[in-house]
Formats: structure tokens, C-alpha cells, sequence
């Protein structure tokens, strides 16, 4: 089957790629020919992925599939959430956002967070959303190289170690994404 991921990421169409295995031909935005950023505008993380989605389906007319994902900090009252990306500035610098969350933390003990995705896909016209979460701690300073974005400062539950101290097939094995892509295959597999 050949999907659309609505993503021109490296990172990500790398982690989706070995998620979801061979059976599924990936194709992202540059390879139909997208190059502008699609808007992420929305409140919410659902209504990002689904206008992401949109965006290519109503473009080209292919079976499409559209993530967005947030970092949720209980003591900041679930952000940055939408705004994971930007959090800190236009230019998403993730060393920049990081800083800004451990700044806002300070010293706060309570140190629980969550990174919930959302995936929408639209498939023969019809849409269907897809979630997962991995719940965590936001530890006081970074650690590691690997991953992205706050994967130096999220350790997730039953782990001692953060995202970016992970290969990432171990990551893979309780991530967010992980998680929200698993429900997709299945629901594909099945389809
Ligand atoms: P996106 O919706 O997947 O583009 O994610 C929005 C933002 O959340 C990214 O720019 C990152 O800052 C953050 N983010 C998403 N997924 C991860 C992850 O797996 N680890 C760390 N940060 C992430």
C-alpha cells in the first residue's frame, strides 16, 4: 500500500519508516512535490494532523496520513502541548525550547509530563485519528545525543535514562509515536 506522510522530517519519516515496516510504500512531501510548510494553526494537536492531512488529500488527491505530537507538563498546565514546536520562538530551536522549559520549571517538584501524538489519516476519502501517549519526567538538565526535539530532557516512565540516551529501536519499544503508529498499522493490516 502507498501512503503519503505528510512530513518532510528526516527524523521522523526514519522512526515511521521502521515502525511500519515493508509493506508500506512512504512517500513524503517532497517526493509528491510539496515544498511549501504546511500551516499548523489549530488549537489542538487533532486539529493540526487533520489539517495537515487535509491539506495534501485536497492537493493531490492520495491516501495520506498526517502526525502531530506534543509535549504536555502538568505544571505548566499541559504546555507546551500545542506548541512544542514554536515554543520558544519561530525558528523551533530545540535547544532554545528546552531551555525555556526547564527555565519555567525552575524548581518545581512536580516534574510529570506526557507526549501525546495524534495521527490523522484520510484513506478512500474517509478520516479516522489515531492517539498515543507516553507518560515521563522532565529531568533538570539535558542528557544524551540521540532523537530530537526534548528527548534530552524526558525520561519515560519504567525507564532511567532519557529519550536521547536511547537507539532508537529502544525509544520505538514505548514512544508516543510508536504507540500512535501501531494502532495506524494494525488499522491498515486490517483494512
Ligand atoms: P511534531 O508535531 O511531530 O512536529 O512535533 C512538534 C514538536 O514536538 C517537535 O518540534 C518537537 O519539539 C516535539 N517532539 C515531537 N516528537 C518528539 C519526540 O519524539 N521527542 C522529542 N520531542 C518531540
Amino acid at each position: 500500500m502507498t501512503l503519503v506522510f505528510a512530513s518532510n522530517n528526516k527524523h521522523k519519516i526514519k522512526e515511521i519508516k521502521s515502525l511500519l515496516g515493508d509493506s508500506f510504500t512512504l512517500l513524503s512531501l517532497h517526493d509528491i512535490n510539496i515544498w511549501e510548510d504546511i500551516q499548523e494553526e489549530e488549537p489542538q494537536i487533532e486539529g493540526n494532523a487533520l489539517a495537515k492531512a487535509r491539506f495534501v488529500f485536497n492537493t493531490c488527491g492520495l491516501n495520506v496520513f498526517a502526525d502531530d505530537t506534543g509535549l504536555e507538563i502538568t505544571a505548566l498546565n499541559g504546555l507546551p502541548g500545542v506548541h512544542s514546536a514554536r515554543f520558544a520562538g519561530e525558528n523551533k530551536d530545540s535547544s532554545a525550547n528546552i531551555e525555556k522549559v526547564l527555565s519555567l520549571l525552575g524548581d518545581t517538584e512536580n516534574r510529570e509530563a506526557r507526549f501525546r501524538t495524534v495521527i490523522a489519516l484520510i484513506l478512500d476519502k474517509k478520516e479516522y485519528l489515531f492517539e498515543g501517549i507516553v507518560n515521563g519526567t522532565i529531568i533538570r538538565e539535558k542528557k544524551g545525543t540521540e532523537g530530537f526535539g526534548y528527548d534530552p530532557i524526558f525520561v519515560p516512565e519504567g525507564k532511567n535514562r532519557t529519550f536521547a540516551e536511547m537507539e532508537l529501536a529502544e525509544k520505538n519499544t514505548v514512544s508516543h509515536r510508536a504507540r500512535a503508529f501501531e494502532k495506524l498499522k494494525e488499522f491498515l493490516i486490517q483494512y
